[in-house]
């Protein structure tokens, strides 16, 4: 993998990140395919719609088909036909969200800010993990068989799964643990990074380090410095990111300047639209986020600032929502997208109260397209020395 930046604008920076199956410019949005699929898109319409690498679960994959089926596909490129870069995580975040995350009654990407949730208070469960030092032990959610997951057994599945850039296995938190667990987790999450670093042979594959500590800035900073001399050709940003959005900000401003500038940098599990403004802005090249993708799913469809964006709605509308009923505009009159230059809101409202299957493709197509071409327009703005101004616009 080799990274070059290309221009700086305010913190806000543009790159190419060559990986072994081709480039991505950054900033880039990396949407999420769980299951070794984007729900209800084809690789053809991936490409179309200009997605330059997804993101894969490696949970999911070990689990079902299995690593033994995707071996004789000689990795997930193969097994998926997807021939572009592609991203896996290590598994251990389901260490959060199917043990911590449950104990405490928060997910991390559903009630990311768990001091804005206004919901009802989330269900309390009984955690499917346990941590300790030699790695993670999870009741499988299919069957409730026992798998033990540990940082050499993680990288030995992200190798043959055969992603391009591949994730230190790591200790993520909940937001509402508190400094004396944290601080374990972060020393867990560094002795397991050189454990990964070392087990790691595959040299076409960027392993990227993993920078955790929720919200507390000595960890945050110890864990920076720690991971970044381990010299891992990336690093990554993980965890908790606080119980708001200005916590997120802060983080990002206490690790991005303890990391090395020349090797990108990727934010787990954050993609809405004024957090993507705020992580660039702060030196992020790459995050990956189901939001586009799952909020589809449930009618909610993404408009620029000219239809109405705005951070009161952020940026979206709800399309089964009476008034569209009759509405003969497409979902956003200023997107482009074969969506928008097609159907109707009307149509649209229909085939999602009909729960047609069309509807789940039309609108994860929709709302992906404004993803991608948001992120042009970011990398537009940095080259030409308009990044502020493309923010303004948007978040005014
Ligand atoms: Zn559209």
């Amino acid at each position: 993998m080799h990274f070059t930046i290309t221009h700086q604008s305010n913190g806000a920076r543009a790159g190419i990140l060559q990986t072994a199956h081709g480039i991505i410019e950054t900033p880039a949005f990396v949407p999420v395919g769980t299951r070794a699929s984007v729900k209800s898109l084809s690789n053809q319409q991936l490409h179309e719609l200009g997605v330059q690498v997804f993101f894969v679960n490696t949970y999911h994959i070990m689990q079902r088909p299995g690593v033994a089926v995707i071996k004789r596909f000689k990795g997930l490129h193969g097994f998926m036909h997807w021939d572009h870069p592609l991203m896996t995580d290590s598994g251990g975040y389901q260490a959060f969200s199917l043990g911590l995350g449950m104990e405490h009654g928060v997910g991390k990407m559903s009630n990311m800010f768990p001091g804005e949730h206004t919901g009802p208070a989330p269900r309390k469960m009984p955690p499917l993990a346990k941590i300790d030092d030699s790695g993670i032990t999870f009741k499988s959610h299919l069957d409730g068989k026992r798998i033990t997951l540990t940082p050499k057994h993680s990288i030995r599945i992200q190798e043959a799964l055969g992603a391009d850039i591949i994730m230190a296995f790591d200790e993520c938190t909940s937001p509402l643990s508190d400094y004396h667990y944290v601080q374990q987790a972060v020393a867990r999450t560094h002795r397991w990074a050189e454990i990964c670093k070392k087990a790691h042979r595959k040299k076409s594959q960027a392993l990227f380090g993993i920078i955790q500590g929720s919200d507390f800035r000595d960890l945050r900073q110890e864990s920076a410095d720690i991971i970044s001399s381990l010299d891992f050709p990336g690093n990554a940003i993980g965890g908790s990111m606080g119980r708001k959005k200005e916590d997120m900000h802060r983080i990002l401003e206490w690790v991005v300047p303890r990391l090395d500038a020349e090797k990108p940098r990727h934010l787990l599990g954050i993609g809405y639209v004024d957090d993507v403004f705020a992580a660039v802005q702060r030196g992020i090249d790459t995050f990956d986020c189901v939001a586009p993708t799952r909020h589809a799913r449930s009618g909610l469809l993404f408009i620029s600032p000219k239809a109405g964006g705005r951070r009161e709605n952020k940026w979206r509308i709800q399309i089964d929502n009476t008034k569209y009923k009759t509405d003969t505009l497409p979902i956003d009159p200023y997107c482009g997208c074969t969506v928008c230059r097609s159907y109707s809101r009307a149509y649209l409202n229909h085939l999602f109260n009909m729960k047609e299957l069309a509807f789940y493709q039309l609108a994860t197509y929709h709302n992906v397209h404004f993803f991608m071409r948001l992120m042009e327009q970011m990398r537009e703005s940095i080259h030409a020395d308009a990044f502020a101004k493309l923010r303004r616009s948007w978040l005014r």
